[in-house]
C-alpha cells in the first residue's frame, strides 16, 4: 500500500510510495533520487554496487518529473530531508515525462509569470505555488462555515443574462441563439431578488466578468466573488459580517494551515478589530494632503489615492458615506442628505477588497435613482418588478476572493492567487 511521503518517519521500516521526481543526484557510486508528493519530500538513495541491477536499470531511465513507485526498507539519516533516506528494492517508472521540462519545477531556474501560466500543472507542482491554493481552499472552506453557522443559504445564480447590472461597457456580449446576452459581472441583481422571495440570508461564492481592458495586477476579466444580501440589516449590520468574514479566514489560515504557510516563507498578520471605519470625506482628506494629483471631494479613488489612505492607516478599515453619485444606483441615500449614500468600502490597505450597501428597497425611489445614472428601467423591469410586491429592506456586499487571497499572502499580482486567470491576453490554458 502506497504510504503519503509525509508519513515515512525515521522510525518507519519499509515503505511503498507513490511520486514525482524533484531532482537527480548522481555521484557515480552513488544516486539520490528525491521524490515528491503533495505532502513532502523522501530522499531515495541508490547504493550502485549493493542495489538490485533491476532498480539501476531502472532509476537510469527515469527522467526528472516523471512518476516513479518505489518499495525499500527506511534508514534514519540525519543527511536527508526529514531524517530518513529510502533504500531501494523495487523501482518502477509509472508515468515518464519528456525532457527538457517547459518550466524547472525545482525552482533552481527563476520563471517569469507568464511562462509560469503557460504551465500552470508544472508550476502548481512547486510547494511553494501548491500552498497558495490550499490556502484559498481552506479559506473558501471558512467563509461556508462562518455563513453556514450563522444560518445563509447558499445560492447560485445564472452567469448567462439579459442587461447589465450596473450598466456601462464592462460587459462580455455572448452568441445565445437570437437573443442578445451577456456574461454577468455581479449576482447583485439577483441576489436581491432573492431578498423578494423572503430568503432574508443568501451567499454565493461564484465568478463575475468585466470587459475591463485594463492590465493591472489587481484586475482580471473573470474574478471569484463572495457576495452576501441580507434583509432588515443596514450598513453597519454588513460591515459588521464582513469583518467576521475576513477575521474566521484569517484565523483558520493560521490554524490549520502551518506547513503551507511555512513553504511561502510568511507570517500572517494578526487582525486587529474593529476595523477602523473613516468617512469618504476624510479619506479625500487625507489623499490630498499626501499626493500630486489633483483629488477633490466627489473624485473616484485613484490607485494613487487608494495607496496613500492605506499608508497612513496601515491595516484594514473601512471607508463609509459616499458621496450618492459616485456609487451604484441601488445605495440607500441617507434620509437626512440623499447626496449620500449608505454605502462602504473594505480596504486593505494595498487595494479595495470589497464594496458593499444598504440598498434601496422603495420600488419608485430606485426607479428614479436607475434614471438618473442614465440607465433605462425599462431593461430592469424583471428587477423592479419584485419592489413593487414587498420587499424587506436589505443590505449587502461583494468580496473579491482573490484580492482576499492576495492580500493575505502578500502576493504582487493576483494571478498568482487564481489557477488559470483571464486577462485582456490570457484565455488558454
Ligand atoms: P476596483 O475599483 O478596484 O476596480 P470595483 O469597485 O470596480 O473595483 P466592485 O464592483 O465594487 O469592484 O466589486 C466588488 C469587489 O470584487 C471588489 O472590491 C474586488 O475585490 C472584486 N473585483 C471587482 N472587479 C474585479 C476584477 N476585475 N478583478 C478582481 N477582483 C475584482
Ligand atoms: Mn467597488
Amino acid at each position: 500500500m502506497r504510504i503519503p511521503i509525509k508519513d515515512v518517519t525515521p522510525e518507519t521500516e519499509r515503505a511503498v510510495v507513490i511520486g514525482w521526481i524533484n531532482e537527480v543526484r548522481d555521484l557515480g557510486g552513488l544516486a539520490f533520487y528525491i521524490l515528491r508528493d503533495r505532502t513532502g519530500f523522501l530522499q531515495v538513495t541508490i547504493v550502485k554496487k549493493k542495489a538490485p541491477e533491476a532498480v539501476i536499470a531502472a532509476a537510469k531511465e527515469a527522467s526528472r518529473e516523471s512518476v516513479v513507485r518505489v518499495t525499500g526498507s527506511v534508514k534514519a539519516t540525519e543527511k536527508a530531508p526529514g531524517g530518513r533516506e529510502l533504500i531501494p528494492e523495487t523501482f518502477e517508472i509509472i508515468s515518464r515525462a519528456e525532457s527538457p521540462l517547459p518550466l524547472d519545477v525545482s525552482e533552481k531556474v527563476p520563471a517569469e509569470i507568464d511562462t509560469r501560466l503557460d504551465n500552470r500543472y508544472l508550476d502548481a507542482r512547486r510547494p511553494r505555488v501548491a500552498a497558495i491554493f490550499q490556502i484559498r481552499s481552506t479559506v473558501t472552506h471558512a467563509v461556508n462555515s462562518l455563513l453556514y453557522e450563522e444560518e445563509f443559504i447558499n445560492i447560485t445564480t445564472s452567469k448567462i443574462v439579459a442587461a447589465a447590472t450596473e450598466g456601462g461597457t464592462e460587459l462580455f456580449p455572448l452568441a445565445y441563439f437570437e437573443k442578445e446576452a451577456f456574461l454577468n459581472q455581479s449576482p447583485q441583481l439577483y441576489k436581491q431578488m432573492m431578498m423578494a422571495a423572503g430568503f432574508e440570508k443568501v451567499y454565493e461564492i461564484a465568478p463575475i466578468f468585466r470587459a475591463e481592458e485594463h492590465n493591472t495586477t489587481r484586475h482580471l476579466n473573470e474574478a471569484t466573488s463572495i457576495d452576501v444580501e441580507v434583509s432588515f440589516a443596514d450598513h453597519h449590520d454588513m460591515m459588521d459580517l464582513l469583518e467576521r468574514v475576513v477575521v474566521r479566514a484569517y484565523t483558520s489560515v493560521a490554524e490549520s494551515c502551518g506547513p503551507a504557510l511555512e513553504a511561502l516563507g510568511i507570517e500572517l498578520a494578526v487582525l486587529k478589530t474593529p476595523f477602523p471605519r473613516i468617512t469618504y470625506a476624510e479619506a479625500i482628506d487625507i489623499a490630498a494632503l499626501s499626493i500630486e494629483e489633483d483629488i477633490s471631494y466627489g473624485d473616484d479613488l485613484s490607485t494613487a489615492a487608494e495607496r496613500a489612505i492605506g499608508e497612513e492607516m496601515g491595516e484594514h478599515y473601512f471607508i463609509t458615506d459616499w458621496p450618492t453619485e459616485i456609487k451604484p444606483y441601488y445605495a440607500m441615500p441617507y434620509e437626512d442628505n440623499p447626496t449620500v449614500c449608505k454605502a462602504f468600502d473594505l480596504m486593505h490597505p494595498r487595494m479595495e477588497l470589497s464594496s458593499g450597501a444598504q440598498r434601496i428597497h422603495e420600488h419608485d425611489l430606485l426607479t428614479t435613482q436607475i434614471a438618473a445614472k442614465g440607465l433605462s428601467p425599462d431593461s430592469f423591469s424583471f428587477y423592479l418588478q419584485p419592489f413593487r410586491y414587498g420587499m424587506p429592506p436589505h443590505a449587502g456586499w461583494g468580496l473579491g476572493m482573490d484580492r482576499l487571497i492576495m492580500t493575505m499572502l502578500g502576493l504582487q499580482n493576483i494571478r498568482e492567487a487564481v489557477l488559470f486567470p483571464r486577462d485582456r491576453h490570457r484565455v488558454t490554458p
